[in-house]
């Protein structure tokens, strides 16, 4: 059932050794003159484009350039179910392992009726791009099922999450590949992915997966933890553009668990949320929206949805938009683009979700003096506590919520400062210096553990 696509081997080219002895001193011919950048609105498309233009600043050798954008491994299943009335529907789902140098690889599985291949292969190289700025001992990888979860019952998304974890043992495993929640995937399916594996490997298995519930091995601080992440960078971000988190406005697209509680936390610094949107529609209140109120009304109500109190309705379009000094994409891919980053009037964007920022709209952005917080940095909390979450069940041990949120800020912060401090040594954005820090640790490791064929 399941169609395994292994990389071959061999991915230094010439049959060379990959070493750092032979680094070439020009840019190797595999490198098209970077071309203009086109907004493709393909997050495969825009992942590439800033890979290589890392790659090119780092001089890296031709094999390892190959190596390291090609994913190691995508696995594509089908999920048939029995629906209510009998019948049969078919699901896809997707894992692709970008890298697992750097240890297992590690990464969320979002359930979403427009998920396909493509964009789980960017997302899956981004979470080896992001696990390395924080230095975390994890690969890259990334799942999805192609499906919509406001149609179906739990009884059906349960089916859907046991044969897709069924489908994926030979995949996942605490030394292997470990998932995690994304979109629109949460605490129960971590749980029910936990019990379908452990079924089959006959032993209760807490380290196959985080983001569980903390009675199941779940760490404290975890639901939290990339929202409480995108917190620390914009705090850190403000100080070093001089803006007073106490008189910032902010603005947040998403209003899911990161940018809920990400508009939650800065709430809690003094900065004053102006607007958020969710998928029902955006609101905007220059006077402040109360966030305790809105996660109260998508509690009771399930969205925003038109009718929340204090705040104008607007458009998406609008929010991203704002008159405001902080924005902090937190929903999808693609949201900011060469037609409209022109328009954007935050001083600071913060990207809570992964690859909101087209490669098209980046140079838009810089030459707007807009500084970006990339993905790969902005929101690495989550998968940061993750792996607090795999070192205590390895330990069998639990951490304090104040021992996680420690160590969590001290990740933050210091991966916030070596990338400052890269963006200013290359004389480039903090994008393109996470990406440097990355490629560049991913590389030193693979030049060390050779090529193996
Ligand atoms: N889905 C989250 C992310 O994109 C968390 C991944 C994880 O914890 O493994 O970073």
């Amino acid at each position: 059932m399941a169609t395994v696509t292994d990389t071959p081997s061999k991915t230094s080219t010439n049959g060379q050794h990959t070493n750092g002895a032979d680094r070439p001193n020009s840019i190797p011919s595999v490198y098209k003159e970077p071309a203009p950048i086109v907004d493709r609105d393909n997050p495969l498309e825009s992942m590439m484009q800033r890979f290589d233009r890392a790659a090119e600043i780092l001089k890296l050798e031709p094999g390892i350039y190959q190596y390291l954008k090609t994913p190691v491994k995508s696995v594509i299943v089908s999920i048939p179910i029995q629906m209510d009335d009998g019948s049969v529907q078919v699901f896809e789902g997707y894992r692709v392992i970008h890298n697992d140098i750097l240890g297992p690889s590690k990464g969320g599985i979002r359930y979403a009726p427009d998920v396909n291949l493509d964009e789980v292969k960017a997302l899956a190289a981004w979470m080896t791009w992001k696990c390395a700025v924080v230095d975390i001992p994890f690969g890259g990888a990334k799942g999805g099922v192609c499906c919509d979860p406001r149609t179906l019952t739990m009884a059906q998304i349960e089916k859907i999450t046991r044969r897709y974890t069924a489908n994926m043992l030979d995949v996942f495993g605490p030394d292997r590949d470990i998932p995690a929640p994304d979109v629109n995937t949460n605490e129960q399916i971590m749980a029910w992915i936990l019990d379908t594996y452990s079924m089959h490997v006959k032993r209760t298995e807490p380290g196959v997966v985080t983001g569980k519930p903390i009675v199941l091995g779940g760490s404290l601080g975890r639901r939290e933890a990339t929202g409480r992440g995108v917190m620390h960078s914009a705090l850190r971000a403000m100080e070093k553009i001089g803006i007073n988190p106490k008189q910032a406005t902010v603005a947040v697209e998403g209003f899911g668990n990161v940018g809920s509680i990400s508009a939650e936390l800065l709430a809690e610094q003094g900065a004053k949320i102006v607007g958020i949107s969710d998928i029902s529609g955006a609101y905007h209140n220059d006077g402040g929206i109360d966030i305790q109120k809105a996660i109260a009304w998508v509690e009771s109500h399930g969205h925003l949805l038109e009718g929340f109190p204090d705040a104008e309705r607007i458009t998406n379009e609008q929010l991203l938009t704002l008159d405001c000094d902080v924005l902090v994409p937190a929903a999808r891919e693609d949201r900011i683009t060469k037609r409209n980053a022109h328009n954007i009037q935050a001083k600071l964007i913060v990207e809570g979700a992964n690859g909101p920022t087209t490669a098209g709209a980046d140079p838009i952005l810089e030459s707007k003096g807009i500084l970006v917080v990339p993905d790969i940095l902005a929101n690495a909390g989550g998968v940061t506590v993750s792996y607090f979450e795999w070192v205590q069940n390895r330990g069998g041990y639990h951490w304090t919520l104040d021992v996680v949120n420690e160590r969590l800020a001290t990740a933050m912060n210091s991966a916030f400062d070596r990338v400052y401090a890269a963006s200013l040594q290359y004389k480039v954005s903090l994008r393109l210096a996470s990406y440097i820090l990355a490629i560049d640790k991913v590389a030193k490791t693979l030049r060390l553990r050779g090529i193996y064929g």
